[in-house]
């Protein structure tokens, strides 16, 4: 009872908190017109930029900005760099330089997420091929065990399914090679252009296949 009474002492009223947004605003807004003046002599040209962290800094002073924009004062030449949260702040500037810089910070956000998730692929491809060289070492050294063992060896159901048998790993090794550098043939993972699916199929065959590496695991004869 105590905590709630404590957690509501600390909730803000919708009307403070209005109210100290607005106070916020008012201040942003004179600060942005002591540092550029007058905001309809501005204009923006689309040179914007993302700094990738939230170090930049507006003309207004506000600061931890990751997006930052220039405008031009035609007259005299100036420039200055604005957050796109500022503008909404920014008395007499014109719709043309809001919805410009609004629309580039879209693309910019649009850009940076583009990023991001090309990187996770590119990590997740990695992932993929270390996984694929693993079941592929995987196989082939389960291939060099049947190979050693004799005709008609009893081998575990599982492997007998997948035609992993003392006659195919002989032939298999003939014709790919046994030195094992080659994929294994058995892996054709066309089907899973997914790389998350991929990452799953990949990581379930390792755990099918590895108890055979360890142990003996045929018995010579029926
Ligand atoms: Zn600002």
């Amino acid at each position: 009872m105590q905590q709630a009474t404590l957690e509501l002492n600390f909730a803000e009223a919708p009307e403070a908190r209005q109210a100290r947004r607005r106070a916020g605003a008012e201040q942003w807004s004179r600060q942005l017109f002591l540092a550029i003046g007058d905001g309809s002599e501005w204009d923006y040209r689309g040179e914007c930029c993302d700094l990738q962290r939230p170090e930049g800094k507006c003309a207004c002073g506000h600061q931890g900005l990751r997006y930052l924009f220039t405008i031009h004062r035609a007259r005299d030449g100036k420039t200055a760099k604005i957050g796109s949260t500022c503008i909404n702040h920014f008395s007499g500037i014109s719709a043309a330089l809001v919805d410009g810089i609004t629309a580039d910070r879209e693309r910019l956000e649009k850009a940076a997420a583009e990023r991001i998730k090309a990187a996770k692929a590119t990590a997740a491809n990695q992932q993929n091929a270390e996984l694929l060289a693993e079941l592929s070492a995987l196989l082939w050294s389960i291939e060099r065990k049947l190979a050693a063992a004799p005709d008609g060896a009893r081998v575990p159901h599982f492997l007998w399914w997948a035609q992993l048998t003392p006659e195919n790993a002989r032939w298999r090794l003939a014709k790919y090679g046994s030195d094992g550098s080659k994929t294994h043939p058995a892996i054709k993972p066309k089907p899973y252009k997914i790389a998350a699916a991929l990452t799953r199929w990949l990581k379930g065959q390792i755990a099918a296949f590895s108890e055979y590496t360890e142990k003996p695991f045929y018995r010579p004869g029926y």
